[in-house]
C-alpha cells in the first residue's frame, strides 16, 4: 500500500512556474510540507534549464526573468545557462525553505471520491484540495510524423537531445523548425558541419528592433485567445517572430539562414520534396518544439474537443481544483512568475461570511486553506 499524505495544495513541478507558486503560497502563510508540497521528478533544481545544452550560455538567453523575491545577480554570461540557473534555483529553494521533494514524479491525478484530488506519484499518494500543475514541456518533445522517417539511415534527434555542435562536425545536417532553438542550432552547427539545410513549414518572420512591452502583451493575448477556446497553445515565437540578432544577420549574409519549405518525405539517404528535389543528409535535427507534459492529468478529462485545456486565468474550466501555470500564455519566465502569483490568489478561500447577528464569534481561519474542502474562489 502506498503511503497516503494529506495536504491542501500540491504543486507538481519545480521549474520557474512551480517555484513562483511555492513562493506565493509561502507569502500567503502556507507552510511547506504541512499545507503544501512541491514535487519534482528531476533529481536536482533548475527545471528545464538543467537540460539546456552547454553552448546555450547565460549571455545567449534572452529575457530570462528572475524568480519573485530574489534577483539573479552577478552571473557570468559565458557560463552555461543550465549551471547559472540551476544554481540560482537551488539557492532560491534554500532561501525560502521550499523543501522541494525530488525525485518524485506525479504519475496520475484522479478523483479521490471525497471532493479532493488524489495525486499518485512515484513516492506515495497525496490527497489535496487543489493541484497547481507546473510540469512544463521539456518532458514532451514534439516529433512530427513524415513518410520515410523509419527508412532514413542517418541519425535523427530532437532539440531535447541536442548537446552542442561538436557531434555534427563533418556532417550534412538538416535542421527542421522555425523557432529560436532551430536558429540557434543552425548557427552553431553551420560552423562545423559540411553542409546545413534549414526547412520550416511556414516562411520565418524576422523581427527587427526591441520586443517592447506592448508587443509582448499582444503576443500573450494571441496565445491566451487560443487557450480560452480550448485549442492547444502555440509557441510564443509563432506569434512574436524571430528576433534578428547580430549573429543572425551575419549568418544570413553567409547564406546559412536560407530557408527551404518543409520536405515531403525522408529517404534512406536524405530528404525529398514533391517536385523530385532531394538533399543528401547524415543527420536530421528536429527542432520542432515541445507540448505541455500533462499526461498525468488524463484521468480528470480536462481536454476539450479542440485538443487543448480551457483555462480561465490559471484555473482549468473543467475542474476548478486544477490550475495550470507555465502553460500556454504563461510559458515564459515572466509568464510563469505571474501565473504562480495568479494561481495562489485564486486558491485563497472566499472570505468568511459576515459575522452573524447573534454576535457569536466566528472561528478564526487557520492558515489559508489548511483544511481540505472545495476549491477556493
Ligand atoms: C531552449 C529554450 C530556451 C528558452 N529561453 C527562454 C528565454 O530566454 N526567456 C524566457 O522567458 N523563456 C525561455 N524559454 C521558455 C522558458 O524556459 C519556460 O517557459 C519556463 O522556464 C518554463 O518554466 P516551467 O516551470 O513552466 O517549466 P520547466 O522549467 O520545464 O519545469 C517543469 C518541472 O516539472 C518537472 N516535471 C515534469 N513532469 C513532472 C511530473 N509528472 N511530476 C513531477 N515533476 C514533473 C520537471 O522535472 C521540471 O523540473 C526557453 C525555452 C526553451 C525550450
Amino acid at each position: 500500500m502506498p503511503v497516503v499524505h494529506e495536504v491542501d495544495v500540491v504543486v507538481a513541478g519545480a521549474g520557474q512556474a512551480g517555484l513562483s507558486t511555492a513562493y506565493h503560497l509561502r507569502r500567503d502563510g502556507y507552510e511547506p510540507e504541512r499545507d503544501f508540497v512541491v514535487l519534482d521528478r528531476a533529481p536536482g533544481p533548475g527545471g528545464a534549464w538543467r537540460h539546456r545544452w552547454p553552448t546555450l550560455t547565460y549571455g545567449r538567453v534572452h529575457g530570462m526573468h528572475a524568480l519573485p523575491g530574489m534577483p539573479l545577480t552577478g552571473a557570468d554570461d559565458d557560463r552555461p545557462s543550465s549551471e547559472v540557473i540551476g544554481g540560482y534555483f537551488a539557492a532560491y529553494e534554500d532561501a525560502f525553505g521550499l523543501r522541494v521533494r525530488r525525485p518524485v514524479a506525479v504519475r496520475a491525478v484522479r478523483e479521490a471520491g471525497d471532493g479532493r484530488l488524489r495525486v499518485e506519484t512515484s513516492d506515495g499518494v497525496w490527497l489535496a484540495r487543489a493541484l497547481v500543475n507546473a510540469t512544463g514541456t521539456w518532458d514532451r518533445p514534439f516529433w512530427p510524423r513524415y513518410p520515410g522517417q523509419e527508412l532514413f539511415r542517418g541519425r535523427q534527434l530532437h532539440t531535447a537531445q541536442y548537446a552542442g555542435p561538436e557531434e555534427f562536425a563533418g556532417r550534412r545536417v538538416v535542421v527542421v523548425g522555425g523557432g529560436t532553438s532551430a536558429v540557434q542550432h543552425l548557427l552553431e552547427i553551420a560552423e562545423v558541419a559540411t553542409a546545413t539545410t534549414w526547412v520550416t513549414r511556414r516562411p520565418p518572420v524576422f523581427r527587427e528592433g526591441p520586443f517592447d512591452e506592448e508587443r509582448g502583451r499582444e503576443a500573450v493575448a494571441l496565445v491566451e485567445e487560443r487557450v480560452r477556446h480550448g485549442l492547444p497553445p502555440q509557441s510564443v515565437v509563432s506569434v512574436t517572430g524571430l528576433p534578428m540578432t547580430e549573429a543572425m544577420r551575419r549568418a544570413e549574409e553567409a547564406g546559412v539562414l536560407r530557408r527551404l519549405p518543409m520536405f515531403d518525405r525522408l529517404t534512406p539517404t536524405g530528404v525529398a520534396w514533391a517536385d523530385g528535389t532531394e538533399t543528401a543528409a547524415d543527420t536530421v535535427l528536429w527542432a520542432t518544439g515541445f507540448r505541455a507534459a500533462l499526461d498525468h492529468l488524463a484521468p480528470l478529462r480536462l481536454r476539450e474537443p479542440g485538443g487543448g485545456i480551457r483555462v480561465e486565468g490559471t484555473r482549468a474550466v473543467r475542474d476548478p481544483r486544477v490550475h495550470l501555470v507555465g502553460y500556454g500564455p504563461s510559458a515564459s519566465t515572466i509568464g510563469a512568475n505571474r501565473a504562480g502569483r495568479e494561481a495562489v490568489r485564486a486558491l485563497r478561500r472566499p472570505p468568511l461570511p459576515a459575522r452573524p447577528a447573534t454576535g457569536r464569534p466566528r472561528p478564526e481561519p487557520a492558515l489559508a486553506g489548511a483544511a481540505p474542502g472545495p476549491a477556493g474562489a
